[in-house]
């Protein structure tokens, strides 16, 4: 197989061969069809997250088709196509897992960042955290499903029932969340960098009701905003921007420290929340629900090879939507 391994942190990715690999027990092994680049493979580059597994392969929206299964794997087959994301296994036995909570897990495995991910030709993964995908729609336009869309999905149900949504960073979740909350019959306001005129027409494009800079005050207060941004400083804005009683949802695994603000903005039972992770019945949920509103992913395609193109192109916010690599 061949891989682009990050070999050392803040360094670029590397072309590498390496061994096949096998499946253990409750693993499967895929061909890697499609991986998604997310935000979150730029804060394991740089070392923003803790106890980051080097050397490690990145990548953690990964469409592939199962090629081997090991021992004890009875609900997926050689030959099918799956989704296999972030939350790479759980422990099962730690009182989040046994509350319902398994993405707050005390020892859980993330894929691209504690184990090997899908910068890859082939990509083992727990079967248990694998969902099958069938075969309707591209492994391009599905991967950004598998973490934009899920963590988006997840952020969507924490800020509550609300129509009016703030959107704050319009990349590949806002994207996604923006279909899915029109869907609902939501009104989106979204926010993008102040002057990001190309982004802010995007997101007219999916029927966004309001765009504006990130430092401007929507034309009414807010129900919910969801912070996709990396920029601590969006939290305040963002809570003058949402009701008495308004929720302002966090959903990046990593920001920037929020500047000190007055209690006032806070105050009236507004709510700051963070978002961590996914459940596989977040999965489940959103990959059955996904077809029927008729999601449609903005992907840009890179080769695998040129990813650290793909990962300096998101840095810069160089495209629309999402990046997706093929092999
Ligand atoms: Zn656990
Ligand atoms: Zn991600």
């Amino acid at each position: 197989m061949h891989a682009m391994v990050l070999r050392e942190l803040k360094q670029p990715l590397e072309w590498l061969e390496l061994p096949d690999r096998q499946p253990g027990p409750n693993e499967i092994r895929v061909k890697v069809l499609a991986c998604g680049v997310c935000r979150t493979d730029l804060h394991v580059l740089d070392g923003e997250l803790p106890n980051p597994k080097v050397p490690i392969i990145p990548g953690h929206e990964i469409v592939g088709r199962i090629d081997a299964v090991g021992a004890g794997v009875e609900d997926l087959q050689i030959g099918e196509r799956v989704g296999i994301p972030w939350l790479g296994h759980t422990d099962g036995t730690c009182p989040y897992c046994r509350m319902q909570r398994e993405n707050l897990c005390d020892h859980p495995l993330f894929t691209g960042f504690t184990r090997d991910g899908g910068y890859a030709t082939s990509a083992v993964a727990d079967a248990r955290f694998s969902f099958p995908l069938g075969e309707a729609g591209s492994d391009i336009e599905l991967a950004p499903l598998l973490c934009a869309g899920l963590i988006g999905w997840r952020s969507l149900k924490i800020a509550g029932e609300g129509k009016k949504l703030g959107l704050y960073g319009f990349g590949a979740a806002a994207h996604i969340v923006a279909q899915v909350a029109k869907w609902q019959g939501r009104s989106v306001f979204a926010f993008t960098r102040p002057g990001d005129l190309h982004n802010q027409n995007f997101a007219l494009s999916l029927g966004a009701t309001w765009v504006g800079g990130s430092d401007e005050m929507p034309p009414e207060p807010l129900d919910a905003a969801i912070i996709f941004a990396t920029v601590g400083a969006l939290v305040p804005l963002a809570l003058k921007a949402v009701r008495k009683g308004g929720r302002v949802v966090c959903a990046g695994i990593h920001m920037s420290d929020i500047p000190s603000f007055p209690y006032e903005i806070l105050w009236g039972e507004r709510q700051i929340l963070s978002v961590a992770n996914l459940t596989r019945q977040d999965g489940i949920d959103f990959l059955h629900l996904a077809p029927k509103i008729g999601i449609k992913t903005k992907t840009t395609r890179y080769a695998l090879q040129q990813a650290n193109q793909a990962l300096g192109d998101l840095r810069a916010g160089r495209f629309e939507g999402a990046a997706v690599l093929t092999p």
